[in-house]
């Protein structure tokens, strides 16, 4: 099955991830593009929308270190001895997208900066016996 088949649902766009893509969605009318995916172009309303892989390169928005975790990162071993962070990026091709900010030292966030170049990485957590993927950055 080609990218463009699959539905534009987050289900589809997960297991893009899983499979170490980072996919959005184009709208083919004014040329909007929306990560993670959308069937309804919010700028122009179309629903003319198709799958396109972004370079997974942007730049740091906003981060914050986190110190009390959502139970998926307690059980990761995060916490209050070991934040971590969490960002928002602007990518390259100009949607945002949040997710764990890795590669750098969460003790000390003024090491990290608002503008500082980052690309995607694919995080794999083994959990229950499955393998998750969650979209995460490091600095370039
Ligand atoms: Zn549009």
């Amino acid at each position: 099955m080609s990218e463009n088949e699959k539905d534009l649902t987050i289900e589809s766009y997960l297991e893009f991830l899983r499979n170490k893509k980072l996919m959005g969605t184009k709208c083919k009318d004014c040329g909007a593009m929306y990560v993670p995916v959308r069937k309804l172009c919010i700028k122009c309303n179309s629903t003319n929308m198709e799958w396109i892989e972004m370079s997974g390169k942007g730049e740091i928005a906003a981060f914050t270190t986190i110190t009390v975790g959502t139970p998926f990162f307690v059980e990761k071993g995060y916490g209050r001895n070991k934040p971590y962070c969490f960002s928002v990026i602007t990518l390259q091709e100009g949607p945002m997208v949040s997710g764990q900010l890795v590669g750098v030292d969460e003790s000390k966030p003024d090491t990290i900066n608002v503008g500082m170049p980052v690309k995607a990485t694919f995080l794999e957590t083994e959990l229950k016996g499955e393998t998750r993927v969650d979209l995460g950055f490091e600095p370039i």
